[in-house]
């Protein structure tokens, strides 16, 4: 299983870091080890206190008739070394110190059938950091749908049954913190209620 991330789908969010829209869809993998378990808590890394979230419309792959598409919908958090991402970009590198690290994704358990929704239907999701609002969006913001998405990535790698697709996060990233909360809701339901950890003190050697 494998997980495969959209940047800069939100045209607010790419002009808050100050990138171009791009042309066609921006993708970075994470590995399944980069997943945090279910219910938390978010352990920060002890490379980086530069650690912001992205809540994200995540979607997940059936394969019918050999081919890929989404089948139903949930959020999760795309945890993002923020500085080191600046620098591997600054630098022309990949991204995948400052995306792919130990507990730098999360995937709510709940996920909403696609065929639920009517056409056209917005997708409103949200996180909540210590109570207060930081980041709203809903899919019909997306540059690129879902649909869209699926087709250009799978120029490039097989969709799996089972993959999952982080879609992009709207304007309002920002950093993270030990005690902090986190509440994530899909469609005005709480989907995660999640606590940020300092990072464990590294093995001693002996
Ligand atoms: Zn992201």
């Amino acid at each position: 299983m494998k997980l495969v991330c959209i940047g800069r789908n939100y045209g607010a969010h790419a002009k808050e870091l100050g990138n171009a829209l791009p042309d066609e869809p921006v993708v970075f993998l994470k590995p399944e080890s980069a997943l945090i378990p279910k219910h938390g808590p978010i352990v920060l890394p002890t490379f980086s206190n530069d650690i912001q979230h992205e809540i994200e419309l995540v979607y997940s792959i059936i394969r019918k008739n050999g081919k890929a598409q989404a089948d139903k919908v949930s959020i999760g958090l795309d945890l993002t070394a923020r500085s080191l991402q600046k620098a591997l970009k600054d630098g022309g590198l990949p991204w995948e110190k400052s995306k792919s690290f130990d507990g730098s994704a999360y995937v709510a358990e709940a996920f909403t059938a696609l065929e639920s929704f009517p056409p056209g239907h917005h997708i409103d999701f949200l996180l909540k950091r210590n109570g207060i609002v930081v980041q709203s969006g809903h899919n019909g913001q997306m540059i690129f749908p879902i649909d869209t998405i699926i087709a250009d990535v799978e120029r490039y790698m097989l969709l799996d049954e089972g993959d999952l697709i982080f879609t992009g996060t709207p304007a309002g990233v920002g950093p993270i913190e030990a005690g902090d909360r986190l509440e994530g809701y899909l469609l005005g339901e709480l989907l995660f209620d999640l606590t940020v950890e300092q990072p464990k003190a590294p093995a001693s050697h002996r």
